[in-house]
């Protein structure tokens, strides 16, 4: 179902990094229109482009946002808005959203705050897209007319997508995972340079939790008068911060449960055409994964942009001697791991007319 007309959306924390991703790939969308900015209170209602540097390497700051005024985080200040993608950090995400949501607005967030709630989706259209199932009882629990759907950490999404295709044919019981995880990853101005240049640094705080415990979410099930069912799957992450810019490097070694060749696996991997590629979602890639044969690839700077940074590039699938499998597997963190992710969580619902 597409909209009769563009619905009018804001961005929280339209400053910072995610928050100009969303003001990028929002631009010219067809279902959706950025009406309103807002970031902490020290802008007061200043032009956008008095309010931020622009920071993304491919893009200028749009003409459409730069007048904006930049407002606080507040419902009142942003009437008229159904949708606010939210690009905040954790420490003022938690009541702006609720406060949102209780608005009657719909929230898609890439904060950590509400994803692991029994009632929140946490959503990756081409994994779990029956989990938004969760709004009807979300919206009835808290007396909401809007919601909260969350996406998943950034490192967490990419080893998801891998999986799901997987587990789907053969099963998976174990994941070992370990990341190369982006500077952009920490926000802007993230790490002094002092501190990542020519550094690998073997701890990105409360990470490898998360990417566990999402992983076993968004591969569960949601029961209808149940709730979320986690997927019976042991994960294990290592997660470093490497001196790239953009895009999340990971390799993995997993578990099968019943036995594959590697053209089988690679076969479940290219042929997977789930839900947004079937519909044809504004957002969606024309494919979630794409594995490469060559025996150098993916690699971050080479692949992270694939399907406008949306695609998972996969790579280096081999037979591994503890485990099944191993593969290296790369994607976008500010795009897929965080605004197009959410951008394409909120086509997901608009489909199918929970949101708008
Ligand atoms: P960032 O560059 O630090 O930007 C943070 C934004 O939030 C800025 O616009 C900032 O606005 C605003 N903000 C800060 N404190 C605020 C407050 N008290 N009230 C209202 N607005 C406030 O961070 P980011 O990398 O874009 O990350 C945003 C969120 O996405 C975080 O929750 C992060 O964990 C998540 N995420 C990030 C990535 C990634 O790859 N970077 C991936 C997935 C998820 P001011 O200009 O007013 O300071």
């Amino acid at each position: 179902m597409h909209p009769q007309k563009r619905i009018p959306v804001a961005v929280l924390g339209a400053t910072g990094m995610v928050g100009q991703r969303f003001i990028e790939l929002l631009q010219g969308h067809p279902w959706f229109e950025i009406v309103a900015l807002a970031a902490s209170e020290q802008h007061g209602g200043r032009p956008y482009v008095e309010s931020t540097r622009w920071r993304l390497p491919n893009s200028d700051m749009p003409s459409s946002v730069a007048q904006l005024p930049v407002f606080g985080c507040k419902p009142e200040a942003l009437p008229d808005v159904k949708i606010v993608f939210s690009a905040l950090p954790a420490e003022a995400a938690g009541d702006v959203e609720i406060a949102f949501a209780r608005a009657g607005v719909a929230v898609f967030s890439n904060a950590k705050n509400y994803r692991m709630d029994p009632d929140v989706p946490l959503l990756i259209p081409e994994v779990n897209a029956d989990h938004i199932a969760a709004i009807e009882q979300q919206r009835k629990q808290r007396g909401w007319s809007g919601c909260i759907v969350t996406n998943a950490n950034c490192s967490a999404t990419p080893l998801v997508m891998a999986l799901k295709p997987l587990q789907k044919q053969f099963g998976v019981s174990k994941v070992l995972v370990t990341t190369m995880q982006a500077i952009s990853g920490a926000g802007y101005p993230g790490l002094p340079s002092y501190d990542i240049l020519d550094n690998v640094v073997p701890y990105i705080g409360g990470e490898e939790e998360k990417v566990e415990s999402e992983t076993r979410k968004m591969l569960g099930n949601w029961e209808e008068g149940h709730g979320f069912v986690d997927a019976p799957v042991v994960v294990s992450a290592h997660c470093n911060r490497v001196a790239t810019r953009e895009g999340h490097l990971e390799c993995a070694s997993i578990e099968l449960e019943r036995s594959a060749s590697s053209e089988e696996i690679i076969a479940a991997w290219e042929n997977y055409m789930p839900e947004p590629q079937q519909l044809k979602l504004p957002s969606a890639p024309e494919r979630a994964l794409l594995y490469r044969r060559e025996q150098d690839r993916p690699q971050t700077v080479r692949d992270r942009d694939a399907g406008n940074g949306m695609t998972v590039t996969l790579g280096r699938l081999r037979t591994c001697p503890i485990l099944s499998y191993k593969f290296v597997m790369l994607g976008h963190n500010t795009i897929r791991g965080a605004a197009g992710g959410s951008i394409l969580n909120a086509e997901l619902c608009v489909h199918h007319g929970v949101v708008g």
